[in-house]
């Protein structure tokens, strides 16, 4: 089985040295334990996060580690008794072509609801951001003007179709006119390319009365127009700041954080696994609009195998993904 060690921590953007690409024999089942082929790996901002030695919600990946991934595959051998040979499995399966695993931490998949790469975009830890972090942090309500950076990405598409489905007017940032086009193919009422600049103007122009909500997953310059823009008690759901997970120094802003004291409002930062508990909530909530056609979830495929993962993590922060970014192995 081909995997992907971490061998020594980034500066900056991963280079491929910082992995070792190696092969290691399959272990067997244990009792209780089962074998997955691994089918599609997650590709996750926060996995920049994971390679550096810092304190965070999750411990770092250490060095040598096999590189922790989540991922769908198809059990091969199994030693715990819900799981069989065959069965469609979710978890933190790692990146590898096979990964021996207790059972306990793997979900099987219902293949008639969605593929696989939807259990890992919409479906899967993306979608339960979205749908926790609008609903619980944000507090949506009907018909509120949200704000949502990395729209087109897995988290913020989802969160853009929430907001639309609740009858909210729906601003999505993103980079690039493809990008822009397919926001507005999927209702957003207005579409800002970040890359045009002017950020703070083109928020205001999109959103004249400014937003009740901003579900902030860039950080930076964005942050700043968006609370250069609040209403009065508006809420700042920081679920990830991408614009800053290479850099090598901490950012100086946010420069306009006076505007929570000025609007009453608040920003509050979440992390998706303390709603585990209520997965299945979101699951079902956003399989019915996949079921009744209200939501379009969306993944982008690379090929190339688990030797591409170090090519496919950069492409996040080269937004090569419209949707989810998936590895297929
Ligand atoms: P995406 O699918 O959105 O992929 C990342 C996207 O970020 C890229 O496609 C790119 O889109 C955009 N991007 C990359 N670099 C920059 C930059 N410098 N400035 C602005 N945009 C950039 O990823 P996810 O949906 O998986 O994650 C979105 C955010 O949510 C991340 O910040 C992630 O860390 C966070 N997250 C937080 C969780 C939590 O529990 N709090 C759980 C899951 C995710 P474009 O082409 O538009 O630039």
């Amino acid at each position: 089985s081909t995997q992907v060690q971490l061998a020594r921590r980034p500066e900056g953007v991963p280079s491929d040295d910082v992995w070792d690409i190696t092969s290691t024999e399959v272990a067997e089942p244990a009792d209780g334990e089962v074998v997955v082929q691994v089918r599609y790996l997650s590709l996750d901002p926060a996995m920049r996060g994971w390679l550096n030695d810092v304190r965070s919600y999750i411990p770092p990946v250490q060095i040598g580690e096999v590189m922790r991934a989540g991922g769908t595959g198809t059990v091969v051998a199994s030693a715990h008794p819900d799981h069989a040979v065959g069965d469609v499995v979710t978890g933190t399966v790692g990146a590898r072509e096979y990964a021996t695993l207790p059972g306990e931490e793997l979900t099987t998949l219902d293949l008639d609801l969605a593929d696989e790469p939807t259990w890992l975009g919409a479906l899967g830890m993306p979608g339960m951001t979205a749908y926790f972090g609008l609903t619980e942090v944000g507090a949506l309500q009907d018909g509120e003007t949200v704000l949502v950076s990395a729209a087109a990405g897995a988290v913020g598409s989802v969160v853009a179709q929430i907001a639309k489905a609740r009858g909210c007017r729906v601003i999505g940032v993103a980079g690039g006119p493809d990008k822009v086009a397919w926001l507005r193919e999927l209702g957003c009422d207005e579409a800002i390319d970040y890359r045009e600049g002017d950020l703070t103007r083109q928020v205001r122009k999109a959103a004249p009365d400014g937003v009740d909500i901003y579900f902030d997953n860039v950080g930076g310059p964005l942050l700043d127009a968006a609370l250069a823009n609040l209403r009065r008690g508006a809420r700042v759901v920081l679920c990830g700041a991408i614009s800053g997970y290479n850099a090598q120094s901490l950012p100086d802003g946010p420069k306009r954080y006076m505007s929570l004291l000025v609007f009453r409002a608040r920003m509050e930062g979440f992390v998706v696994f303390d709603y585990e508990d209520r997965y299945p909530e979101a699951i079902a909530a956003i399989g019915s609009m996949i079921r009744d056609g209200s939501l379009v979830a969306r993944e982008t495929v690379l090929d190339g195998g688990v030797r591409a993962f170090p090519e496919a993590l950069r492409g996040l922060f080269d937004g090569v993904n419209t949707g989810k970014l998936v590895l297929a192995l």
